[in-house]
């Protein structure tokens, strides 16, 4: 049985004072989330705050990025290690903004997977199509590929000590969500894809909805068999909104 989790992604979003106004409500309302396993990703900058406001609780962090690197001669880029020693458990990595925005591809992203992963960090790989990919009938071949650049680099195994989160790019910050069944459909494609190569890594791996998650649309999406919870954008930036969110998976 996969325990639900609902990861909040705050993106470019946050001061001081809002971090910890956020914190203090989400740590206020977690213990009525029932069983779902709450994390938080907020920029960098602010993960030492939060490591310290979340140290004893049941709420996770975890960070938007990952270096590829370990160390040199990278500037502006944060290592996995470095994150590790800030407490996070996990790592966002191939976010659509990162892939369309700052052209990070399927092999870089699945370099990120793998740096990530070596310094102990559990990665949250998205994957998802565009509007047009979408349109065109290529939806299954894109996650196809985006999955295989890190099948290939890392092997399957390392899949099963990773989150996937799928999410349609043309449901990210739209308000358009997918609906129930549109989601269920890809996600049941990858945990049938994965099956096909290791069954165990299948039925282990947390595969998240993302694209305009709300507190009124959670339960159905998280109802469905192959959905595990949601990596969350603009509803986990208010606590009652994220709350909302996680209780919908409890
Ligand atoms: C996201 O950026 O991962 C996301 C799902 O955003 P939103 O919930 O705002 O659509």
């Amino acid at each position: 049985m996969r325990q639900t989790l609902v990861a909040g992604n705050w993106k470019l979003n946050g001061s001081l004072q809002s971090v910890k106004e956020l914190i203090s409500g989400i740590k206020a309302g977690a213990a009525d989330a029932g069983g779902t396993q709450i994390a938080v990703c907020p920029p960098f900058v602010y993960i030492p705050l939060v490591s310290e406001l979340l140290a004893g609780s049941s709420v996770a962090w975890g960070s938007q990025d990952v270096s590829d690197q370990e160390s040199g001669a990278f500037t502006g880029e944060i290592s996995a290690a470095m994150l590790k020693d800030f407490g996070c458990r996990y790592a966002i990595v191939g976010h659509s903004e990162r892939r369309a925005l700052y052209a990070e591809d399927d092999e870089f992203t699945a370099r990120k997977f793998a740096a990530a992963r070596k310094s102990g960090l559990i990665p949250i790989l998205c994957v998802g199509e565009t509007l047009e990919e979408r349109e065109q009938g290529i939806t299954e071949q894109v996650v196809e590929r985006q999955l295989d650049a890190v099948i290939k680099l890392e092997g399957i195994a390392a899949l099963g000590e990773a989150v996937i989160a799928y999410e349609p790019v043309w449901a990210i910050g739209t308000g358009k969500t997918a609906s129930p069944q549109q989601a269920q459909d890809v996600h049941a494609f990858i945990r049938a894809k994965l099956a096909g190569l290791d069954k165990a890594v299948a039925d282990k791996v947390q595969i998240l909805y993302g694209g305009s998650v709300k507190g009124s649309n959670a339960a159905e999406l998280f109802a469905m068999q192959d959905i595990d919870g949601g990596l969350i954008g603009g509803a986990s930036l208010n606590a009652a909104d994220f709350l909302a969110i996680c209780k919908a998976g409890g």
